[in-house]
């Protein structure tokens, strides 16, 4: 006898619905009624049994009950007064995120650089378009790799196409699917006009000059604009901060640094993907909350139920509202501990809908939100110098510290023949001080840049200026 839930995948925002069975051992089927994907997964969602390794509470490595490590966890929070911020990147429930957002108003990160941007961007940047919409443009842009980042929008974009429409891809290296491929570093070849739509994405990685470069774009050409983003909810997460005071990802890591922030608590995101160990090793306490194992080294783990057994609600690119078919509510039982109060799930849902403004949860129908304009942007963004790069472009795989195929770089003709690279050899790559050997292929990629859908532990943020050699 299995138990069998219909959830949705927590690899990206994208929304895609599937149902996790589970006998000794978690299993994947495929929904095909699901409005965001139509039953499709991408090797991340089918690779969701990997996602989801079992976890158990613990302090300082021992095993503790889920009540006891809560309760020491919000002793310490308690006890670090004005030194303890919260980090959520989205990851969970609008209820839990709503409860989060009680607790965490001394210092809240949805790990996302908002701070450097126009307030009146905000809801541009929050909520996308319908997928319907993407597959009705008449010409898409791509500031993105579909294939490798968001690969279930593949699907929309060459429905888009096969009803004629024109794809434009401004990347670095040539898309099989575009019929233009512009690089980055050329956006005056741009040619947009009020039928083109824009399809960038939003991640606490995000160069935050090429957002605005892009949002500067759309608002220049009357064109539409639609942003991904990389965690599951993250649209939940930032709808419901818009009106919060929250701080940068950066900001956080200075604050760690300097030691004004000594506690950390970290709502089902691995701060490890985020932080560098050597800030992380400066916190006095790191507490995590997760349903699944995280690499993360904390002090306190607060284990419960994993996604796909909670009860609650997500909200995906398309602001499409998903409801979870679980039961579980412990993660609220914890945020409750934590702050000294006990948080009503059907309370908590009921402002979710308020703040969407919807009155019931129906998957079938985007809710309408209201689009404001915003106004010019100035926008600087850094052109590549002629030297090689790494561009480490990131995929679920890499948010989540799973081990993948993707272990080589991508480069193109020219750098394999300056280099004398042999076929089916390798290359050294160097940069602050460490050296790594990789595999290679060969791509129509621009010339001096590495792409590489992995990280290798030598990057500083996406783009890390390196040395090459054989
Ligand atoms: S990782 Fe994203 S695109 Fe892939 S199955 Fe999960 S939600 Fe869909």
């Amino acid at each position: 006898m299995s138990d069998v839930y219909s959830t949705i995948c927590p690899g990206c925002n994208f929304g895609c619905g599937l149902y996790i069975r589970k006998n000794a051992d978690l299993a994947v089927d495929f929904r095909k009624s699901s409005p965001a994907n139509a039953g499709k997964l991408c090797r991340f969602g089918v690779s969701l049994p990997r996602f989801f390794a079992p976890v158990k509470s613990t302090l300082d490595g021992k095993k503790i009950t889920l009540d006891n490590a809560a309760k020491e966890a919000a002793k310490r929070i308690l006890a670090s007064k004005d030194s303890v911020a919260f980090l959520s990147s989205g990851n969970t429930t609008c209820e839990e995120l709503l409860a989060f957002q009680k607790i965490a108003e001394s210092y809240l990160c949805t790990g996302v650089n908002f701070e450097a941007l126009p307030k009146d961007t905000y809801q541009t940047i929050s909520v996308g378009i319908p997928y319907s919409e993407i597959e009705a443009a008449k010409h898409i842009v791509l500031f993105i790799d579909p294939y490798e980042q968001y690969p279930l929008i593949v699907r929309r974009l060459l429905s888009a196409k096969s009803k004629g429409a024109k794809i434009t891809a401004v990347w670095w290296k040539d898309l099989p699917l575009a019929d233009e491929n512009i690089r980055p570093n050329d956006t005056s070849k741009l040619t947009l006009t009020k039928d083109s739509l824009i399809i960038a994405d939003f991640h606490p990685f995000s160069d935050m000059e090429q957002v605005k470069n892009v949002l500067s774009l759309a608002k220049n050409s009357g064109t539409k604009i639609t942003f991904l983003k990389p965690f599951a909810n993250s649209t939940g997460a930032y709808i419901l901060s818009k009106d919060a005071k929250q701080k940068s990802l950066a900001q956080l890591v200075d604050d760690i640094n300097k030691g004004t922030i000594k506690t950390l608590f970290a709502l089902e995101s691995d701060p490890s993907v985020l932080i560098p160990p050597e800030t992380l090793s400066k916190l006095t306490n790191l507490i995590i909350q997760t349903g699944q194992a995280v690499p993360a080294k904390a002090n306190i783990v607060i284990a419960h139920e994993p996604l796909y057994k909670k009860k609650g609600t997500l909200i995906n690119n398309e602001g499409r509202m998903q409801a979870l078919g679980g039961s579980g509510i412990n993660g609220l039982y914890v945020l409750g501990t934590i702050v000294g109060a006990k948080f009503d799930f059907n309370e908590l849902h009921e402002s979710v809908k308020k703040a969407i403004g919807i009155t019931e949860i129906n998957e079938f129908t985007v809710p309408k939100y209201e689009r404001p304009g915003y106004g010019a942007i100035q926008a600087a963004p850094k052109a590549l110098e002629a030297k090689p790069v790494l561009i480490d472009v990131y995929n679920p795989f890499t948010w989540f510290n799973l081990a993948d195929d993707n272990d080589f770089v991508e480069l193109n003709l020219n750098t394999v023949r300056a280099l004398k690279l042999l076929k089916g050899g390798t290359l050294k790559i160097k940069s602050n001080g460490n050296v790594v050997e990789k595999r290679f292929k060969v791509a129509p990629v621009q010339d001096n840049i590495l792409l590489t859908g992995n990280r290798f532990g030598i990057e500083k943020g996406i783009i890390t200026p390196v040395e090459i050699s054989r």
